[in-house]
């Protein structure tokens, strides 16, 4: 027992070296990425319900390390935000998005909206709005075409600073979303008062939406909060036929998972449009 309990410590001292050197090597490399252009976006599309057509895309970040890998935005986020790595990253993210979905608008394609995912750090930046304003002017960014994803948490602030910048965006034409609706601190409240256009209810609720009523009567209660606070409602992670109907059935404006397509690169995206919709 005694050597097991060593072999044990041991593995444990080696497995957290292991753990603290891969986060060395990522925060490290997160300093370097922008100008090495190891970011990718990959695109995943919305659809609307009812006429099947794409209204937009959601921007998921993709990192080509040179000796990890392809590192997932759920291991590097957290650290980009930790160091304050995330505020360059969402300039490019955002500028990147943009340029990509007028270069989309050139080709013909339909109109939309592409939305990129804000941290609630990038927000509570006194100079966040002013930051956005600055990208979109600079690259000529219509404010309509862009969709900012941002999570409840954002509402934990000084939620009169929150109002505020949401109104100055919202005002020019910038659309809010709320982010993973429902699973996190949801406050009736600060939903009431917040200067939004779309909730997107979170993944967890669709997962066991054909088979659980009480999955169905939270989406239910969902879509109808949204339609009578006049926002849209959009549903992720949604992957199964089963799920569709049901949404279908509730009404609710639009859908975004594998079911459809899972995130791509812009090249595959594109082949994926044109498949869709170009046939
Ligand atoms: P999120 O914003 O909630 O994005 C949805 C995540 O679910 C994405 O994971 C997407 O690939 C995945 N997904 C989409 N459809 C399905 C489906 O049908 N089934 C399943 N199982 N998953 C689906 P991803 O790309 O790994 O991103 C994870 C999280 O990382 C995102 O969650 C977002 O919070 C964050 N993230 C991604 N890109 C960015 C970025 O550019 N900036 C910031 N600040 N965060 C980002
Ligand atoms: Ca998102
Ligand atoms: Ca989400
Ligand atoms: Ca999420």
């Amino acid at each position: 027992a005694k050597k097991n309990g060593r072999n044990a410590i041991e593995y444990y001292q080696e497995s957290m070296q292991a753990y603290t050197t891969r986060r060395m090597v990522i925060e490290s490399g997160l300093r370097t990425a922008i100008q090495n252009n190891e970011f990718e976006l990959y695109y995943q599309p919305k659809i609307d319900l009812e006429t099947g057509r794409l209204t937009g895309v959601e921007a998921l970040i993709r990192w080509h390390h040179p000796t990890l890998g392809l590192v997932s935005p759920g291991e590097f986020i957290s650290v980009a935000e930790e160091t304050g790595l995330i505020v360059p990253l969402s300039t490019w993210t955002l500028r990147e998005a943009c340029v990509q979905n007028k270069r989309w608008h050139d080709k013909g394609y339909y109109t939309m909206k592409v939305g990129v995912n804000i941290s609630s750090i990038d927000f509570a930046r006194e100079s966040f709005v002013e930051a956005v304003l600055e990208t979109l002017r600079e690259n000529d960014i219509c404010p309509s075409s862009v969709e900012l994803e941002i999570t409840e948490s954002v509402a934990i602030q000084n939620v009169d600073d929150v109002i505020e910048k949401l109104q100055t965006l919202k005002d020019i034409g910038v659309h809010i979303s709320i982010d993973d609706f429902g699973s996190g601190y949801s406050s009736f409240s600060y939903l009431k008062k917040l200067p939004i256009n779309t909730l997107k209810i979170d993944r967890s609720f669709i997962i066991g939406l054909s088979t659980s009523v009480k999955e169905q009567a939270i989406v239910r209660a969902i879509i109808t909060l949204a339609k009578s606070l006049d926002l849209s409602v959009i549903a992720e992670g949604v992957e199964l036929p089963e799920q569709v109907d049901i949404l279908k059935q509730e009404k609710c404006d639009a859908v975004q998972g594998y079911y459809y397509s899972r995130p791509l690169p812009v090249q595959e995206f594109e082949q994926w449009y044109e498949q869709t919709y170009q046939s």
